[in-house]
């Protein structure tokens, strides 16, 4: 059982015999030396921030990494100096990746999402020395900059004579530093691959944002699984891939790692996330890859729809971050052609965890028994070890009916968290293997099915209800856009159902018709004991629903009959 391995594994032996390989380190720079030596002329393009298209290849995206490099030498910053980013998917947040990590500095994506208390205490916290942030964030950061005393300057992605009037401390504009950098090739330093090269903040959804400090090494590991024929995102030198996920969100996924490394040209949305935005970018850039979040993807449907859009270049669409409904896996099976490929992960894992593409076996499915598997969270990938447990912390089987809480361990799963000893002591077993806050079953071949976050279970009468199940089952109704379910204190029952829905526009679907659809799916105990229609869902930092704003908005709801 893959328990028993891993107690071998945390306890190295020492080697009979060393292998007699180069110690060359994996280090963030290899990636795009890597793409300018072979992939030079493959393109990287941009809906800017400024609203126009940019566009350029690898070989003119590596020469102003060098330039950048050269322009943090003037900032006086120390090795492992952390220096924070504020910015939507870009070339410009390209390349402060590369140039920030490839001098041994850390590179800290700050969520600009996030409410300004939590800004200014992952900021501090951090100990961010100089910011990089977008003219959007300029405002933002003028009113919190005097509560981030140690940021010594702002710099503004900005084009030459476009500096907004600002206040911040030591305001520059990026292509001016950039400009005055001079030209030529960089000398990118050697040192340890266990080197930080990016720090990246829990949403927080309980407390505050916890760090996440990833290496060199496990960003390259991360990087180097992700260009892999069974990753979800298995990119290749034929790939074209719109990430439509923040570069703000683990690192967007590890894509703007991947797509160099595999040659693949990207198309980066910027700020520009809607519908029609994203359905633009997908057809006149002919992108044949995808991937994000639910709601993205609900944008996308409601588009097509009203446009009669199609995505005739699309081969893959990967979704994760938090499970996609049924219905959303068959509208873009069905109606529009693209396989849907699902996959788990989290901050604490870099984050790719498990991947949904379909084995042999399952690829011969059809209908209902292959949309099972695909709503499956899919199968631990190369380098993660995934393991539930019961209360008592005892390991589950792996017999799909067990129920347990996930813990998982790999090169790329976080070892503590950064500078917090009290949340590291309650993320991690005795034995070293990360508790991911979730729960899940895993069938004897792999599949790991999450039930929900821990804390989103509903307790009904001792038994746990999925919130996960329910919504999913709630958008098989046609008229339902989005649902969430959450857990209301119930006298008898301890806890039941809240259903909560926005239903498509103009339509007057009522409670008993989305009851009765779901009825056809779930046991009757499950079934929500009222719906209540709202306008909006709130959605947390990285787009999901966000179920503590929701708990706090029904904090005072009562259920009718009680
Ligand atoms: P946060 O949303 O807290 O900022 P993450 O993006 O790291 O941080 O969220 C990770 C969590 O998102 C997981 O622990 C899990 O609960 C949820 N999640 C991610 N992918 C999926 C998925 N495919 N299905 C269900 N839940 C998912």
């Amino acid at each position: 059982m893959s328990q028993e391995v891993s107690q071998d594994m945390s306890q190295p032996t020492e080697s009979a015999l060393q292998g007699l390989m180069m110690d060359v380190p994996l280090l963030t720079s290899m990636i795009m030396k890597h793409a300018i030596a072979w992939h030079g002329d493959v393109e990287v393009v941009t809906h800017r921030v400024e609203g126009d298209m940019h566009r350029y290849t690898y070989a003119d995206a590596y020469k102003r990494i060098c330039r950048l490099a050269r322009a943090l030498e003037g900032l006086g910053l120390m090795p492992g100096d952390r220096v924070g980013t504020m910015a939507w998917t870009t070339h410009r947040h390209v390349e402060l990746y590369f140039a920030i990590g490839g001098t041994g500095h850390v590179v800290h994506t700050v969520n600009p999402r996030l409410f300004p208390d939590q800004i200014t205490y992952i900021v501090n916290h951090a100990d961010d020395r100089v910011i990089f942030l977008d003219t959007t964030f300029v405002p933002l950061m003028e009113d919190l900059q005097d509560r981030c005393p140690n940021v010594k300057c702002f710099v503004i992605l900005c084009d030459s004579g476009a500096m907004p009037e600002t206040s911040l401390r030591g305001a520059k504009c990026y292509e001016d530093l950039l400009q005055a950098a001079g030209e030529g090739d960089y000398d990118w330093p050697q040192f340890d691959e266990k080197t930080a090269a990016a720090l990246c903040y829990t949403s927080g959804t309980t407390g505050n944002p916890k760090g996440v400090l990833y290496s060199h090494r496990s960003m390259t590991l991360h990087t180097m699984s992700a260009c892999t024929g069974d990753h979800p995102l298995g990119l290749t030198s034929r790939t074209v891939i719109l990430p439509a996920v923040s570069m703000f969100h683990v690192h967007g996924w590890g894509v703007p790692y991947a797509a160099p490394m595999s040659g693949a040209k990207m198309v980066l949305p910027g700020p520009h996330m809607e519908g029609p935005d994203l359905c633009r970018l997908l057809d006149e850039e002919k992108v044949n890859y995808t991937a994000g979040v639910p709601t993205v993807w609900i944008g996308v449907l409601e588009h097509l729809e009203k446009t009669g859009g199609k995505l005739p270049y699309l081969k893959i669409m990967n979704i994760g971050g938090s499970a996609p409904p049924l219905a959303m896996i068959k509208a873009f099976e069905e109606d529009y052609g693209v396989p849907v490929v699902h996959a788990w992960g989290m901050t604490e894992m870099s984050p790719v965890g498990t991947t949904g593409r379909l084995r042999a076996r399952h690829a011969e499915l059809e209908g209902e028994d292959m949309y099972r598997v695909k709503l499956t969270q899919g199968r631990p990938i190369f380098g993660i070890e995934v393991k539930i447990v019961d209360d008592a912390g005892k390991a589950l089987p792996h017999d799909g009916e067990a129920v347990g809480q996930m813990y998982v361990r790999g090169p790329w799963v976080a070892a503590a968290y950064f500078n917090d000893a009290a949340a590291t002591e309650a993320a991690f077993d005795a034995d070293g293997w990360f508790g991911t806050g979730d729960v899940a079953s895993i069938t004897p071949d792999g599949l790991v099915r999450i039930s929900d976050r821990s804390k989103d279970l509903i307790k009904s009468g001792g038994e746990w209800i999925s919130s996960i199940d329910l919504e999913n089952h709630a958008m098989a109704h046609p008229d339902v856009v989005e649902a969430a379910a959450i857990a209301i204190p119930h006298p008898k029952w301890e806890e039941r159902p809240l259903l909560i829905v926005v239903r498509r526009e103009g339509s007057d679907v009522g409670a008993r018709e989305i009851r009765n659809v779901m009825a056809d799916r779930v046991v009757k105990w499950w079934l929500p004991d009222d719906v209540v229609f709202v306008d909006e869902i709130p959605h947390t930092a990285t787009g999901k629903i966000s179920k503590k704003d929701l708990r706090q908005q029904f904090a005072d709801y009562r259920w009718p009959d009680i």
